[in-house]
């Protein structure tokens, strides 16, 4: 059984049914897509995205109100990843047989409207089905960008410094909780790793102020883990990267419940912060006017010649390869072992 990557499906279409069209700014291979019609002042930016019952989420393990929000943080996550702001957003949902619709999807968009209110995303149509196979959504999400500044995953130097937002292996920490049987949370710790999960804060506010002052000169968000888009951050930069374990913001808190925080961090997906390079000549006034309000960020490493990441672990640890394993959609599941469907036989 040999498992398809999706790295390289996505280059493969890009290379076949990729548009070369001048209106188009920004194709397949990046975050988000960056378009400018015909007499627009500014670029539009749409990004596309799929939450699948027993590949993405499990039923029982969220509301539909958290369901709705992660649905479409996932996807405000992209646009932040470009630099640009959220402004309108379609749903398509298809429910199962055993799901009475009105209710469950009352729910769904309250979850949804809360977190589209507060990033000015307006709800503008979709489309509503019947599944046989379990809860799908699939949101597109459209924003636009501040004076045609946009923030693509090509464009880092070697030199330029590595940044992240927020704490990262949080959101893995609270899939953890999940998988034991722990959905409530027994102290507040637990709870925030769950939130973490269910409801992730996408870091529109930060993108679009790092592209606003130019200071990154690369960016992705970090969906599949550290590991796995660090390397599409590099690949699309030309570039390899150096980063160092001691310096990543962690979640400490996660070792009460049997997680490798440092494991997490690295290789957990899902959680949804921001990763950028800022060539070392804007690095000190970036620190310095980053705004005190926005979620934090931390140094990780920095950008180098030649390819492929190569990270110490631990204090004074020699250098050595950091391979990827983080969640790649068709190499392994977050919340199912194996999914057969996915398999490509061969
Ligand atoms: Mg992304």
């Amino acid at each position: 059984m040999r498992y398809v990557d999706e790295n390289k499906i996505v280059r493969m279409l890009a290379g076949r049914f990729g548009a070369r069209n001048s209106s188009v700014i920004q194709g397949i291979g990046d975050d988000a897509a960056v378009v400018h019609p015909a007499g627009s002042r500014e670029y539009w930016v749409i990004t596309t995205d799929m939450l699948l019952e027993d590949v993405d989420f499990r039923k029982t393990w969220m509301t539909p109100a958290q369901l709705g929000h992660k649905s479409l943080a996932v996807n405000l996550s992209d646009l932040a990843a470009m630099g640009a702001e959220p402004r309108y957003f379609t749903v398509a949902i298809a429910l199962p047989e055993d799901i009475e619709p009105k209710e469950w999807i009352l729910r769904f968009y309250r979850g949804l409207s809360a977190l589209a209110r507060r990033h000015n995303a307006v709800l503008i149509g979709g489309d509503l089905s019947r599944s046989p196979l379990g809860v799908q959504i699939s949101i597109t999400a459209l924003g636009e960008t501040f004076d045609r500044r946009i923030i693509r995953r090509a464009g880092g130097r070697p030199g330029d410094l590595l940044y992240v937002t927020g704490t990262l292996g949080k959101a893995a920490a609270g899939l953890a909780l999940l998988q034991q049987g722990s959905t409530k949370g027994r102290n507040s710790r637990e709870q925030s790793a769950l939130r973490s999960h269910r409801t992730p804060e996408p870091r529109c506010e930060v993108g679009a102020w790092l592209a606003r002052h130019r200071f990154a000169s690369c960016m992705v968000d970090l969906s599949d883990g550290l590991s796995m888009d660090l390397p599409r951050l590099c690949e699309a930069s030309g570039t390899g990267a150096e980063i160092s374990g001691p310096l990543l913001p962690l979640f400490p808190a996660s070792r009460a419940w049997g997680c490798d925080p440092l494991r997490h961090a690295v290789h957990g997906g899902e959680d949804f912060e921001l990763l950028f390079a800022v060539p070392v000549r804007r690095a000190a006034l970036l620190e310095a006017s980053y705004p005190a309000r926005y979620p934090r960020i931390t140094r990780i490493g920095r950008l180098c010649r030649g390819s492929g990441v190569n990270w110490t672990p631990h204090p004074g640890a020699r250098m050595e390869r950091l391979d990827p394993s983080g969640f790649d959609h068709f190499r392994r599941q977050v919340v199912t072992a194996t999914f057969p469907a996915l398999r490509h036989p061969g």
